[in-house]
């Protein structure tokens, strides 16, 4: 049996008491690479009640001081992406390129931490009646949760701890089973970084222990990543439990290219957005919406898409790695049968896809489908792999109308050279996070990861100043203070308006 991967349970990382595990396998070759620990019920009270006791001192410790200590850990970071990467790639099979950005992708968010003491200044109002003021002051919450998915196991993390503990709250992570040495890494860096003992616990496990987490009384505020059915769970039983909640989820990302758009950059920028990362990307392109003519241009994505192949974390050559798990390529070899079934034309099938020298990864070769339409599975479900459906539409107006049908709004993108046209889109869609000839538009950490419809739900969303408002309580003072009171206590001579 392999090593069993360590909790964080109130004092320090430790041997779990389970007696169930998962196995965390090396998706290129099948590799048990360690066993996570299904997390006892007695060891997750015992994480929360160590973060709860850990919150009493914490809160207490000044912003500047809590920011200087995430300075150090964002430099660790740094110093160690390379290690982080290494092992990020073992779990998930990602091309070491795609690691690397993984965890930078994460470390931008460490580093917004760092400038916390100017992201929690309340606000004030002298005299809001004669001789009264008004203030805020902006608060922790106490113990927050974080549940995290597989497809990226530095970068999530990162989206939600540094920011809740640099607000003065303290952590529980429960990170996916499929990939969790990466997020103990992090948070053994986080340690070596100088922060004191049980600010974040970690807990592996699934459903029991997410649940568990979701309903124990001392947790205040919980933060998903995932598909979108368990977010809706997670969000139901969040707020029947009168949690704060956040649920980040699933997605079917559109992209229209018009007839006008610079046709290479517009391939270019579809096929890396279709299969980067083996398309297990929330963020991935996985529906193509070609405008009038634009639908000539299919057999040269088909083509450019051919000459992208999966392969080995440290082969320069691969364009991607293997899907996460066995139980993932069959889900998508089976949404390709039924996408052929449905009437789709299959114009490059990538279900039989080898890679030599490792017969038994999980590999799925680049697929794309033309002649799609809005009622087949292949366009309704969030396949999550390299597989891009192509739909036409007569002119902006239908493409546009199209993605609003769509029950997922996450991100969308436009390559088009009209800025009438871009200009038209970004005020109509209804999609929270708009590329104008940028495929992946994701936003940098000093905004917010805004996704909409049925991928997210909540109101305050992942990071920038969504994150302060969802990791803190605002408090709001009306203060008076008698003038007679200052002329006793000073007891000298001031003059009085
Ligand atoms: P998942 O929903 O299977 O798992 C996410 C987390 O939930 C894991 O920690 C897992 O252990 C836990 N979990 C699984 N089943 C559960 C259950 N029944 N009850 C409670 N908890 C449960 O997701 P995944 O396959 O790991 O990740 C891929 C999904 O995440 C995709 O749908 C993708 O679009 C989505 N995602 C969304 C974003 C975003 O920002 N919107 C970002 C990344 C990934």
């Amino acid at each position: 049996m392999a090593r069993v991967l360590d909790v964080y349970v109130g004092g320090g990382f430790r041997t779990s008491k389970a007696s169930d595990t998962i196995e965390v396998t090396n998706p290129a070759n099948q590799e048990v690479l360690v066993e996570a620990p299904y997390t006892t019920m007695e060891e997750i009270d015992e994480a929360v009640a160590a973060a709860k006791a850990a919150f009493l001192e914490w809160r207490t410790v000044p912003a500047p001081e809590r920011a200087r200590l995430m300075m150090t850990y964002q430099m660790l970071l740094k110093e160690k992406q390379d290690d982080i990467a290494e092992i990020l790639s073992q779990e998930t099979g990602k091309t070491f390129a795609d690691a690397q950005g993984d965890v930078w992708r994460g470390i931008e968010v460490a580093e917004q931490a760092c400038n916390i003491p100017a992201m929690i200044m309340g606000e004030t109002s002298e005299n809001v009646a004669r001789g009264i003021d008004t203030y805020s002051l902006i608060q922790p919450l106490g113990v927050c949760v974080g549940i995290t998915p597989f497809n990226f196991p530095a970068m999530i993390p990162l989206w939600m701890f540094p920011l809740a503990i640099a607000c003065g709250n303290t952590f529980i992570l429960k990170p996916s089973e499929q990939d969790p040495m990466t997020p103990n890494l992090l948070i053994e860096l986080f340690y070596q970084s100088g922060f004191p003992k049980d600010l974040v616990q970690v807990v592996h496990g699934g459903k029991d222990q997410v649940d568990a987490l979701i309903t124990h009384e001392d947790t205040k505020a919980v933060s998903f990543v995932g598909s979108v059915g368990v977010g809706q769970h997670v969000y139901r039983l969040g707020t029947d439990n009168l949690k704060r909640v956040q649920c980040m989820t699933g997605a079917k990302n559109h992209m229209i290219i018009m007839p006008d758009a610079s046709k290479d950059q517009a391939i270019n920028a579809l096929v890396g957005a279709a299969v980067g990362a083996a398309g297990q990307r929330c963020m991935a392109i996985s529906a193509a919406v070609f405008v009038g003519e634009a639908k000539q241009w299919i057999p040269e994505v088909a083509e450019a898409m051919s000459k992208v192949r999966p392969g080995a974390w440290d082969d320069n050559g691969a364009g991607y790695g293997p899907q996460i798990s066995p139980q993932a390529r069959d889900r998508i070899l089976g949404y390709i049968e039924k996408g052929k079934t449905e009437g789709a034309n299959c114009v490059l099938d990538g279900s039989d896809c080898s890679v030599d020298g490792l017969p038994d990864g999980n590999w799925v070769g680049p697929t794309l489908f033309s002649d799609v339409t809005t009622d087949m599975s292949i366009y309704t479900d969030e396949i999550f792999g390299p597989v891009l459906v192509g739909l036409t539409a007569e002119n902006l107006d239908e493409a546009i109308q199209m993605i609003n049908d769509n029950p997922y709004g996450n991100g969308v993108s436009i390559f088009t050279s009209s800025g009438g046209a871009a200009r038209k889109f970004q005020s109509e869609i209804e999609v929270g996070q708009v590329g104008i000839n940028i495929p992946i538009p994701v936003p940098l950490p000093f905004f917010s990861f805004t996704g909409w419809k049925n991928s997210f739900y909540g109101d305050q969303h992942a990071y920038g100043k969504h994150a302060i408002r969802f990791y803190t309580e605002t408090k709001t003072i009306t203060a008076r203070w008698f003038s007679s009171d200052a002329v006793a206590s000073a007891n000298m001579t001031i003059t009085l308006k």
